[in-house]
């Protein structure tokens, strides 16, 4: 775990117009020291329409947070109304793309086969995918928990090469965690974590998989991050709801403290 960094995300899903983006990236600004930055990576996943604030602020300032998107087309231009693109995405900047989260799966309709898609498209432009698995309630009470989310693992890295794996992040993300202050208990979150590990160094290599971050999240906040932050195969965390308050966002970041 120790040549991993950890990558702390926060996800404001549809929160945070391009003004409050700005006001809110000013204070972690503030919040996160040089230290800070040098042990964890700071990234947050901004709506669409906050990306040119963001950039406009992370580039001015030099800031050392990291931005990306919350999701991206399959398809790189053309007649896909309200679609973004990966080549839009990259020419902000993006460091970063969540992919597959449970709202876009359940809200959207996105299974496997459009998650792949997504997956190659943001690897083809840069982007570094930030890719949600993880099994909603039914199939925990069922403790189908590791099977159903390395199917998912399965099917958003076929045939995606071994060069492009190689720099993806997991978000591991129990369903009925999210949102609902529920969290996993630490030995939840590394059963699947690394059972996630395991199947990457099948599916490549052990290098390649000890290389990756595994992300958990599922109501993450900073009385619970450092637990689950413990375990050998969690390498960081994707927040939703106490990623929308700076002061607790920046707790988390110090989850160490
Ligand atoms: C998420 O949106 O990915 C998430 C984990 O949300 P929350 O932290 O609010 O559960």
């Amino acid at each position: 775990q120790s040549t991993r960094t950890p990558l702390m995300a926060g996800n404001w899903k549809m929160n945070l117009n391009h003004l409050e983006a700005i006001a809110h990236v000013q204070k972690l600004a503030f919040g996160l020291t040089d230290k800070d930055h040098d042990a964890v990576e700071v990234a947050v996943l901004v709506p669409f329409t906050d990306l040119r604030s963001v950039q406009t602020l992370v580039d001015g300032d030099r800031l050392r947070i990291k931005y990306g998107a919350q999701d991206v087309s399959a398809h790189d231009h053309g007649a896909y109304t309200g679609e973004i693109s990966g080549p839009m995405l990259s020419k902000l900047k993006c460091e970063y793309v969540a992919i597959g989260h449970s709202e876009r799966r359940q809200y959207h309709g996105e299974d496997e086969e459009v998650v792949n898609a997504k997956v190659k498209a943001a690897f083809a432009h840069g982007l570094t995918p930030i890719l949600c698995v993880g099994e909603g309630l039914d199939v925990r009470k069922a403790g189908n928990q590791v099977g159903h989310t390395l199917a998912q693992l399965d099917g958003a890295l076929k045939d995606v090469p071994a060069e492009q794996a190689a720099r993806i992040v997991v978000a591991y993300e129990p369903v009925w965690a999210i949102g609902t202050g529920e969290v996993a208990t630490p030995e939840d979150a590394q059963e699947v974590c690394g059972a996630i590990r395991g199947r990457l160094a099948e599916l490549y290599d052990q290098e390649l998989a000890d290389g990756v971050r595994i992300q958990y999240g599922g109501s993450v906040k900073a009385g619970n991050v450092a637990a689950i932050m413990a375990q050998p195969d969690v390498d960081g965390a994707l927040v939703g709801g106490a990623a929308l308050d700076p002061e607790e966002f920046v707790r988390i970041v110090r989850f160490r403290d």
